[in-house]
């Protein structure tokens, strides 16, 4: 069975782990409704993108319209 052939310090073994982090992605206002959105990304809100609507909803959802 393998077996490592030097110990790993304290510290090579913390700097290897400080390499995986969760890093933001990058997030830009959409210029159509200003809510916050991945850029390159169509706009999950109005399906807007680069001034073009792209994604077609077939209804909006709204809390108020039930009657
Ligand atoms: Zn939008």
């Amino acid at each position: 069975m393998p077996v490592p052939k030097k110990r790993r310090s304290r510290s090579r073994k913390r700097t290897r782990g400080a390499a995986w982090k969760i890093v933001l992605p990058n997030l830009k206002n959409c210029a159509q409704c200003g809510t916050p959105i991945i850029s390159h990304r169509a706009c999950p809100n109005c399906g807007d993108y680069k001034g073009q609507q792209v994604i077609v909803f077939k209804e909006k959802k709204s809390a108020s319209k039930d009657a």
